[in-house]
């Protein structure tokens, strides 16, 4: 780090901390603490409910169904489903009581009746957990002329208008329309129906807000006007994401605090979180969390389908074994915003097994009471039952992954958006190689948090503070394996550009001032050790390639170690065009273009360019076998489980508290990188074997989907197990 940067974040520090206000930063990392955080409330203890419940339903009222809707229908179909919990529409927008808060809205269709307080009781008497839900992110022209700080205020000064009912408004997230009026909504809803939690839907306003309260408060607290610029380097935006999230999480205590004075058993449920691209710190988040929802309805455009199990790994990651529930939609989730559709059974299905597979408790979501499109009804009822009759096996107490892949917030945050799209093409990776793994919050470093894994995956991991730096190193030290891409520990933790990688030492090289890219026509070569004639195992499936295309942006490295032989140098871009003109210049380099080292007990890969990106862009089936070579290399022992046969699986590994299961998810379907899915297409015989724990006993093992009591055989501590078929789910489950 220069010293004008070095001022420059001194500057910034002294800012903030003279200010006094809402935002504190301390130690190296550049993290938010609010006022409440740093004199938390008495511990937070977990609702007793919060582990019980396993299926979800939530019936999220419009405003002219009271009256209209058919309250005995969906009581039926929660029992016929066997759902345990439910998350129904109470107010905010609309209240479905009669409510005695001013200004909050009474359905105009509500009458003298009390919807709410009728779903409550009838979900009461089947035995549910009930959650009230509410929205604050519109109100109504009576609201915004007796309360003008309630509204949104847009940069140039202008109360905002609702987008899609322009005869509403919308409300200030940061402001009094949440921290005074809102809290008073939940504080009646618990005094009346004491639920057992309250679900708030876009409770983090919508987009930035200019009013004069947050004007003046951000300017308090930083020091700053408000961010016109969205470059996270200048000082107001970089303070600007830490005050946001300050004023959020005093908000969510404060709604928590309030809820549980009148009882104590509940929790306010903020719908919130997700992974690197996250606005709010997951760290923080699992920290306040008894339970979350994680809010990734189905997927849309070009979402893979394992896109709910990759949520369900990264609220995991920081929420660790507390209850992760993920909802899905029954509906086409475009940006057209069709919500009252209904999309394949098919696609419902896999989704909804994707996300079970990877410990999300599934929570199906239906707006309006009144239904225009029933066909969503049977195949989620099959669903749920299934699920139900399986419960035993899916109350999950920790995943047996020994692969986790880190994700970056600040890196996301400070540095843009340089990460996600190469953790997407590590996560396809995995899953096509079938290498249960899990996901790592880059503030989770610790040794109590990595203690399970075996190998850490660095996708671009840019900003990485000097501390970061040292616990991957401690780790490599251990015995782990590293596996890092591109310009991974580039930057400090405040996206801060470094003269030298942070990781140079573990890596062995030292960069050489420069990122080239985008790279035309540019090729690597695949080398044959002379002295053995054989090649790296990390060349593994490319026995007959004597080269294979290199990737787009690549960082500029020297060795600072030895590395004799690499297995991969450089065919520098040659012409593309005339096509005349398109033969190398240079045929052969000893430039490496990949680092690979043992260091004690532990070793690193370290591949200075985006293999992992350009494997999301182009999918070449070359790169593929690089990076799963990569990882087993890496990881250097044998794998908690194989799972041999043709297509596509997600492949999860758990263990409950008298078993354990191989989660098989059936991902192959000519409609798997573009959704929806038509059909379900069942693959062919997959040979399982799954390595037992050492003095493990195993008294049965059962395939749940097929409900067969397969053969098996046991060899030392490794058990195979065939699989003749699997259409969409299969669950190896093994009694121990
Ligand atoms: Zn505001």
């Amino acid at each position: 780090m220069n010293s004008e940067t070095a001022l420059g974040r001194r500057d910034f520090l002294q800012t903030l901390s003279v200010a006094g206000a809402a935002v504190v930063v301390g130690g190296d990392l550049p993290w938010s603490r609010s006022e409440a955080a740093e004199h938390p409330p008495a511990a937070l203890s977990s609702p007793s409910w919060v582990e019980k419940p396993m299926r979800w339903a939530q019936l999220t009222l419009v405003e002219d169904d009271p009256g209209k809707f058919d309250l005995p229908f969906w009581l039926d179909y929660f029992k016929r489903t066997r759902s345990d919990a439910v998350c129904l529409s109470a107010g905010g927008c609309v209240a479905y009581y009669p409510t005695r808060v001013p200004f909050h809205h009474r359905s105009q269709w509500l009458g003298d009746r009390d919807v709410f307080g009728e779903l409550v009781a009838g979900c009461r008497k089947l035995g549910m957990v009930v959650i009230a839900r509410t929205d604050p992110h519109a109100t109504y022209d009576d609201a915004q002329a007796a309360h003008p700080d309630w509204i949104a205020v847009d940069a140039e000064g202008r109360p905002q208008r609702h987008w899609a009912s322009p005869e509403m408004w919308v409300t200030c997230g940061l402001g009094p329309y949440n921290f005074e009026f809102m809290t008073d909504v939940h504080r009646e809803i618990m005094t009346r129906y004491r639920v057992d939690g309250i679900f708030i839907n876009r409770w983090d306003g919508s987009g930035m807000c200019f009013c004069d309260y947050c004007r003046r408060n951000f300017r308090e607290a930083s020091g700053e006007d408000l961010p016109r610029s969205n470059d996270p380097q200048a000082p107001a935006r970089r303070a600007y994401i830490l005050w946001r999230q300050a004023r959020l999480f005093d908000l969510w205590q404060r709604w928590d605090a309030e809820v549980r004075r009148i009882n104590p058993d509940a929790c306010v449920i903020p719908n919130t979180g997700g992974g690197a691209t996250s606005s709010l710190d997951m760290r923080r988040i699992g920290e306040l969390a008894p339970t979350l929802i994680a809010d990734r309805q189905a997927r849309r455009g070009l979402t893979p389908p394992w896109a709910n199990g990759k949520n369900g790994k990264e609220f995991r990651a920081t929420m660790g074994r507390k209850p992760i529930v993920g909802i899905f939609s029954v509906g086409v989730e475009e940006p057209y915003r069709w919500k009252d559709s209904v999309q394949s059974a098919a696609e419902i299905q896999l989704w909804a097994a994707d996300g079970m597979a990877n410990g999300l408790r599934p929570w199906f979501t239906k707006f309006s009471g009144v239904l225009h499109d029933d066909r969503w009804l049977k195949p989620v009822e099959d669903l749920y039952r299934r699920y139900a009759d399986w419960e035993k096996y899916l109350r999950n107490e920790a995943p047996l992954a020994r692969v986790a892949i880190v994700y970056s917030q600040q890196t996301a945050w400070f540095c843009g958006a340089r990460t996600e799209d190469h953790t997407l093409g590590w996560y396809q990776a995995l899953v096509e190689a079938r290498i249960p793994f899990e996901m790592v919050h880059d503030r989770l470093l610790d040794f109590g948090h990595l203690g399970a894994f075996k190998t850490l995956i660095l996708p671009n991991l840019a900003a990485l503070s000097v501390e970061q730096c040292r616990q991957l190193q401690d780790f490599v030290a251990r015995g782990g394996g590293l596996v890092a891409t591109h310009e991974t520990s580039l930057f400090d933790e405040w996206g801060v550009k470094r003269k030298e990688l942070g990781l140079a030492s573990l890596f062995g090289v030292s960069f050489k001032g420069r990122t080239v890219g985008p790279m035309q026509n540019s090729y690597l070569r695949l080398e044959t050790d002379p002295a053995t004639g054989k090649r790296h195992p990390l060349l593994a499936g490319l026995e007959d390639a004597p080269r294979i295309i290199n990737g787009v942006h690549c960082v500029e490295v020297e060795a600072t170690l030895p590395f004799p032989h690499p297995p991969l140098t450089l065919i520098p871009s040659y012409p593309d065009l005339p096509m005349e003109k398109v033969y190398p210049r240079v045929p052969k380099t000893d430039v490496p273009q990949v680092y690979l080292r043992e260091s004690g007990q532990g070793r690193v890969v370290y591949f200075p360019w985006d293999i992992d990106r350009t494997f999301w862009e182009v999918l070449c089936v070359d790169h593929f076998k690089l990076l799963r070579n990569a990882v087993q290399w890496a990881t250097n022992e044998a794998p908690v489980a194989t799972v041999s046969g043709p297509g596509v699986l997600d492949v999860t590994v758990w263990r409950q508290k008298d078993s354990m299961t191989v989660h098989l998810v059936n991902l192959t379907n000519p409609m798997m990188m573009k959704g929806p899915i038509r059909e379900l297409i069942p693959i062919g015989e997959q040979k399982v074997r799954v390595r037992l724990p050492a003095t493990a006993r195993v008294r049965k093992v059962h395939l749940l989907a097929a409900g067969k009591n397969p053969r098996v055989d046991r060899v030392g501590e490794w058990l195979t197990v065939t699989v003749p078929s699997i259409l969409d789910h299969e669950v190896l489950a093994i009694d121990l």
